[in-house]
């Protein structure tokens, strides 16, 4: 059995945090991979190291100096190194570090500080090497992570290595130089180092223990989910379900490794296991795993007769939105009808009066309305596939509780029922959703 393990921020947040980890790792020997964040806030009013390291970044650029706020950065490593005992000399790794942010005077080799920061000071503390991100993980000339490239260097560098200690987050790109992914993204490093070593598991260590069906703020009993498929999990985190970057699935689902989603301070706890479809056997009998969803959303209805039979109809509508490098979530149309479901955030400054009047002399609809304020609501769950009645079940359940469903989009996988409501009615929607199913 082998492990990748990857610790989030408010696992490596202090001395007391990095002396849990240790022992979690301690307890088991086929924990051999570690990849860790930057420490995350202690409490509530304190402040992530990799936000202070992009305000030292903006500091730099701005005034010429960010000595003060590194500070701050100095006196956080310092005091876990101090606290527990090792024999890195963290001073000295600190004044250098500082030296280089002030040459590179780049935003990402400054943010990647911290990772490189707690993953040294991890590594000696563990007893284990120390192997940086930047001899394995490249990205391409377009920014994106060079997968099948990363995947060799990953495989040849390990290689021989009982256990190893790597800092998330960041890489090496085109040119050589240091390139993070979006922020969250040491998920992503675990899960390449999960592929690259061929692991059984990746567990990824958080503050929470999994994933619950649905948002705890409007279900406070909302239940654990035990196991949830790859592209279920996808759909969730799309539409808002947080605790693992979306991205993060990608790398391990080629090889088809589970990721385990642990809680670092309830380490007993089972947490959640994403799995491939062929692993989930029915574990349980539940119809719909997880309901997620996201406000603010503007729906542009259009009405032609005879649309369908109008070649180049779609794609005439479709070009209006690339033209303005609108994103659209989705496309739900009729027979004689076209809806784009686009985030409100996007059309601000008067792109959508733009957008709908070109729209109108692209392709001279009947009818064409506005609707703001929606809501996606995405009901998911590969059980439905399999059931009768889950749709008449949910549009039941909305229909008791007097919610007006201004749009639905299933796609033919089942997988996923999506509906548009008002704002107003997000959370009594979700709220009814989780009653419908899980209600005993
Ligand atoms: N430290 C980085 C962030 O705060 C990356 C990570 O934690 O995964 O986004």
């Amino acid at each position: 059995m082998l492990k990748v393990c990857k610790f989030g921020g408010t696992s490596m947040a202090d001395a007391a945090a990095f002396r849990r980890v240790k022992e979690i790792i301690a307890s088991d020997k086929s924990r051999r991979f570690i990849v860790v964040s930057a420490p995350g806030k202690r409490n509530k009013s304190d402040q992530k190291i990799t936000d202070t390291l992009y305000e030292c970044y903006r500091d730099l650029i701005k005034t010429g100096s960010f000595s003060e706020r590194f500070a701050f950065i100095r006196e956080r490593f310092s005091e876990i190194a101090e606290e527990l005992e090792i024999s890195l000399d963290i001073e000295e790794i600190l004044d250098r570090t500082e030296r280089e942010i002030t040459e590179k005077k780049d935003a990402d080799f400054t943010a990647s500080r911290g990772e490189y920061l707690c993953a040294r000071i991890m590594a000696d503390f563990l007893g284990f090497p120390f192997v940086d991100a930047v001899e394995m993980v490249r990205f391409d000339s377009h920014g994106d992570l060079n997968a099948d490239y990363t995947d060799d260097k990953v495989k040849n560098r390990l290689k021989g290595l009982d256990n190893a200690v790597i800092p998330g987050f960041y890489g090496k790109d085109f040119g050589g130089n240091v390139k993070t992914f979006s922020r969250g993204g040491s998920d992503i490093t675990g899960a390449i180092i999960a592929r690259g070593v061929s692991a059984d598991v990746y567990e990824n260590w958080t503050d929470v223990s999994g994933f619950l069906v649905c948002d705890p703020k409007i279900v406070p009993a909302a239940k654990s989910i035990k196991y949830i498929t790859y592209k279920e999990l996808r759909e969730l985190s799309y539409m808002g379900a947080t605790v693992l970057h979306t991205e993060a699935v990608f790398p391990v689902m080629k090889k088809r490794i589970p990721i385990n989603i642990k809680n670092t301070f309830r380490p007993e706890d089972d947490g959640t296991m994403i799995i491939p479809n062929e692993q989930y056997k029915c574990c349980d009998d539940s119809i719909v795993t997880g309901i997620a969803g996201k406000k603010d959303f503007t729906v542009i209805y259009i009405e032609k007769s005879l649309m369908n039979s109008e070649v180049g109809f779609i794609r005439r509508v479709l070009s209006v939105v690339e033209h303005y490098g609108l994103m659209v979530e989705h496309v739900p149309s009729g027979i004689d009808t076209l809806s784009l479901v686009l985030e409100t955030g996007q059309l601000k400054g008067g792109i959508l009066s733009d957008v709908v009047n070109e729209i109108r002399e692209n392709v001279s609809p009947d009818y064409i309305h506005v609707i703001e304020n929606i809501s996606l609501i995405a009901t998911v769950g590969h059980g439905m596939a399999r059931r009768s009645g889950t749709a008449a079940r949910l549009f039941g359940a909305l229909a008791d509780q007097g919610i007006n469903i201004k749009m639905i989009d299933q796609g033919s996988s089942e997988l996923n029922i999506i509906i548009g409501v008002a704002n107003e009615d997000y959370e009594k929607c979700i709220k009814a959703i989780y009653d419908a199913f899980y209600k005993e």
